[in-house]
């Protein structure tokens, strides 16, 4: 490794390249898929990661809700650089050699990477709730081995909660 690609990438370069790949036809809610925002201020972990608030919903999302870079442990800025050195076709390994990551991190980023930034949304939709019978069937007594007794009849409710996702 010559230079070190993480010390020369610029934290607020990296959030402009997501907002360009992500915002692609204007800023969109995650939550309820409207365009009607006003900007709120940043998250807390970067001055250039912005945050929205929607119109629509009331509800708060940034630059990176909803995408592949959310919730890792990684900086943007190895994501973005993974993303470009992918785009150099570089194996895992070299990329791992450039980042300084283990193999095994770079092919868990690189899997995600190809799956598209922004998350798939949920073919199917799941919402509300979901009852659950259970029957609870015990063989007959004597005399009678082959009629079936219902002992006993339990209701349960599952609830699954699965955020409600809009298709585009
Ligand atoms: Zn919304």
């Amino acid at each position: 490794m010559l230079i070190r690609l993480q010390a020369i990438v610029d934290d607020r370069l990296c959030y402009e390249q997501v907002r360009e790949l992500r915002w692609q036809e204007g800023v969109v809610c995650p939550h309820c898929g409207s365009s009607l925002y006003r900007r709120h201020g940043h998250h807390n972990s970067s001055e250039h990661r912005y945050r929205y608030s929607c119109k629509g919903c009331d509800k708060y999302y940034d630059d990176l809700t909803g995408t592949v870079f959310e919730g890792h442990h990684q900086p943007l800025k190895v994501w973005v650089l993974c993303l470009y050195l992918m785009g150099l076709n570089l194996s895992n390994r070299q990329i791992a050699q450039e980042l300084g990551l283990s193999e095994s991190d770079v092919h868990q980023m690189t899997t995600h990477l190809r799956e598209g930034v922004v998350k798939k949304k949920q073919p199917i939709e799941l919402t509300g709730v979901v009852e659950v019978d259970e029957l609870y069937v015990v063989a007959g007594h004597k005399g009678q081995p082959k009629k079936v007794q219902q002992k006993g009849r339990k209701a349960r409710r599952r609830r699954l909660k699965r955020q409600k996702r809009q298709r585009h």
